[in-house]
């Protein structure tokens, strides 16, 4: 999956364009307009997320321009608070949503994954798999062996997060910033006492183990014969 940020704001851009790749898309960046407009053009992008207020071209010409090429890539509006004008208009010239700033990651995130999964039926995977490990994201339901399990909503969010990455060791950070939305520096133990949970969920009633602990670094979830 492919987004295309078009953001001036440079922080609030390198944080949007790092939280994605780190949620597994691909990601690119357009700090005006019109660069914004010629990738939206010649790239091929399965998202845009487009701040109204742009030096060079504003969101609304970015997309009405879009749109008059036959364009159909799903957008996604970026509008400041008090701009309730802004989102009506933005909604008119074919915007699939917007989201007031400031907003938490986590929020964008499941804007983002709602406008893909209208957007392109069946481009983005509404089940994830590792081994016997299913995880249904419409049905919001885990089975393992054909078993169902019990998640909680963080408990779910975590075992997405690793089994979207799995095989891939994620730090402790990541997953508190991803999972949680938090800045995390100091208290680890929410994360080891969910994963603990999750664990004795989806491994311990099971012969083999998917969820590891690597020492001093994080955990990674992988199937016995790709170790
Ligand atoms: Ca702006």
């Amino acid at each position: 999956m492919k987004v295309l940020i078009v953001e001036d704001e440079t922080k609030t851009g390198d944080y949007l364009r790092q939280g994605l790749r780190e949620a597994g898309y691909t990601a690119d960046l357009a700090r005006n307009g019109v660069d914004g407009l010629h990738l939206a053009m010649t790239g091929d992008h399965d998202l845009l997320i487009l701040d109204v207020m742009l030096p060079g071209l504003d969101g609304w010409q970015i997309l009405d321009a879009l749109r008059r090429a036959h364009k159909d890539v799903p957008v996604l509006f970026l509008t400041a608070r008090d701009a309730v004008e802004d989102r009506v208009k933005g909604l008119e010239l074919g915007a699939d949503d917007y989201l007031v700033k400031p907003f938490a990651f986590s929020e964008l995130l499941a804007r983002v994954r709602t406008v893909l999964r209208r957007g392109r039926s069946g481009a983005e995977p509404t089940t994830l798999r590792l081994a016997d490990l299913e995880l249904d994201l419409l049905r919001r339901r885990a089975t393992r062996g054909g078993k169902r399990i019990d998640l909680t909503a963080k408990e779910f969010a975590l075992l997405e997060l690793l089994l979207r990455r799995h095989g891939e060791v994620l730090p402790r950070s990541l997953i508190a910033s991803q999972v949680w939305d938090m800045n995390f520096d100091s208290d680890t133990n929410v994360i080891e006492v969910a994963m603990r949970r999750l664990r004795s969920k989806i491994d311990d009633p099971f012969d083999t183990r998917l969820v590891h602990t690597v020492r001093g670094m994080g955990y990674v979830l992988e199937a016995p014969d790709a170790a």
